[in-house]
């Protein structure tokens, strides 16, 4: 698999009118709205313009194209002028496809001197766009809403946020993501509904013997463990003990098949998410370190432990940030320096750590894994660069799931030389106290996925579209707010859900 692209993907912009007022005006329509497209350009997912809609048969014509097409993975609309909102009531509702309504206009200022009623009821969006409004929210259309003209660069930021969730929706719509064994015994957090996450995601979650990818690995021939381990030589800086000819190259081969069969399983399968468990590692010499990492950085969702929720976010994530600088991993709350005004968390895993987070060399090494009983694992060793980062967890909460993201700066590490493993160490907002304390009252885990190419309000609007519960942590964040919106938000889920 190559890395996570939006190149393939198409956004459709369509523009509402009706027929009242007639050919003259319905051709400056069009030819404004192709204006507004053009101003789009740029953005990460081609925007797609599409003839003016007039009516109600060619609405829902164009809705059920829409959800035809893998490629159109959202749809934008703008009320140019007033279009009785009563014609989009089946397309809306047949429409299964993210939306944005955009709030804009064709000119910036107003020729004050020259307005007539002409210029009236050709830009009179300010008036269509309200009626539109009033539909989608009668008919409790999820949508995202965007104000102002295209000539704003904070309305295409806007604009590419939304883009980015529905191509992580997308992903999701399709994803299939092979588990290896089971939860790590006595674990509740990592537990979950795997027909309810295919239900409100449309995720695939199955499990396979570990012994199928044991046998995978074995299928590993040398020549495939030689190219790898030329590709490891010429990317990291590999201890000397596990170079060719070093004492413990045997260990760096075994990682390298391991990869091999990993790799050759996911592909087979379509996969592109997976777990380990480290309790159920069947024929498998080493727990699976430096192919899962390198597995994630290239756009693989994973979770350790069996924690097919987080590998979920990684791969959402991984896709979401396609072309961005930064990356997506598998995380996990550690341990805190608690010095007084200092706080920082201290965040790793046994392993697995995506090398995406930094932008140095990694080194590659082998040590002991006092857990799992097998072979010392190969693995990647580095510290997450210093920048702004998001942590996001997913929770069971028996009726439903739920999102809980905290803003966070990942910061310079000191040496940790007895720390041999990819790691990162951050200062959460709004305060180490405050964020602990919320993330701790939202019940949210201690594994997460961990992104340094997209922000919260990447996974606010996926979270929209998804229809998901997201508890955010950000520098806005008091714990008494947040405890009332915990307990507005059990409320509101539960009587927003179908009996
Ligand atoms: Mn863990």
């Amino acid at each position: 698999m190559t890395q996570p692209s939006l190149d393939q993907y198409e956004i459709w912009f369509v523009t509402g009118s009706q027929n009242l007022y007639g050919e003259e005006t319905l051709r400056q329509v069009a030819e404004q709205s192709q204006e507004v497209v053009a101003g789009l350009e740029g953005l990460p997912v081609k925007v797609v313009w599409k003839p003016v809609l007039k009516d109600a048969e060619s609405i829902r014509r164009l809705a059920l194209e829409v959800n035809a097409r893998d490629d159109v993975i959202g749809v934008m609309a703008w009320m140019h002028t007033f279009s009785p909102a009563k014609m989009w009531i089946t397309g809306l509702d047949a429409l299964a496809k993210p939306l944005l309504h955009l709030h804009t206009q064709a000119n910036v200022e107003l020729p004050w001197n020259e307005i007539d009623f002409d210029f009236m009821n050709l830009n009179q969006a300010a008036h269509g766009d309200r009626e539109f409004g009033y539909i989608q929210s009668r008919m409790a259309i999820p949508r995202k809403t965007v104000v102002g003209h295209v000539s704003n660069p904070a309305v295409l930021a806007q604009v590419e946020t939304w883009q980015r969730a529905c191509a992580g929706w997308a992903a999701v719509r399709t994803l299939k993501l092979a588990r290896f064994g089971d939860n790590m015994r006595y674990v509740a957090v990592t537990e979950g509904d795997k027909t309810e996450a295919e239900i409100r995601f449309g995720v695939q979650v199955n499990t396979w013997g570990v012994n199928e990818l044991a046998e995978a690995v074995a299928a590993a021939t040398d020549a495939q463990v030689d190219a790898l381990v030329d590709e490891y030589v010429a990317t990291y800086d590999v201890a000397e003990e596990l170079l060719p000819g070093g004492e413990r190259h045997q260990s760096l081969r075994d990682g390298a098949a391991i990869e091999v069969g990993l790799r050759s399983f996911l592909e087979a399968g379509g996969f592109h998410a997976f777990t380990t468990s480290f309790e159920d590692l069947g024929e498998l010499k080493q727990l699976p370190g430096l192919a899962v990492q390198r597995l994630m950085a290239e756009g693989y969702g994973f979770g350790a432990e069996g924690d097919w929720k987080t590998a979920i976010l990684v791969r959402v994530a991984n896709v979401m940030g396609a072309g961005l600088p930064g990356g997506a991993s598998l995380m996990e709350d550690y341990t805190y320096d608690l010095v007084p005004g200092n706080e920082r968390i201290l965040g790793a895993h046994m392993l697995e750590v995506s090398p995406s987070l930094t932008t140095s060399k990694p080194r590659l090494e082998v040590h002991e894994l006092g857990i799992g009983g097998k072979d010392d694992p190969v693995r990647l060793v580095f510290t997450a660069d210093a920048g702004p980062a998001l942590v996001v967890a997913m929770s069971d909460m028996r009726d439903r799931f739920r999102l809980t993201a905290n803003v966070v700066e990942n910061v310079d590490a000191p040496d940790l030389p007895k720390l041999p493993v990819g790691r990162a160490v951050w200062k959460p907002a709004p305060d180490f106290a405050t964020s602990a304390e919320c993330w701790l009252l939202a019940g949210a885990a201690h594994h997460t996925v961990m992104t340094t190419a997209v922000g919260i309000d990447v996974f606010r609007d996926f979270a929209e579209i998804a229809q998901v519960e997201l508890l955010e942590i950000d520098e806005d964040t008091t714990s008494r707010g947040f405890r009332d919106q915990v307990r507005w938000n059990k409320a509101y889920y539960r009587l927003a859900q179908a009996l």
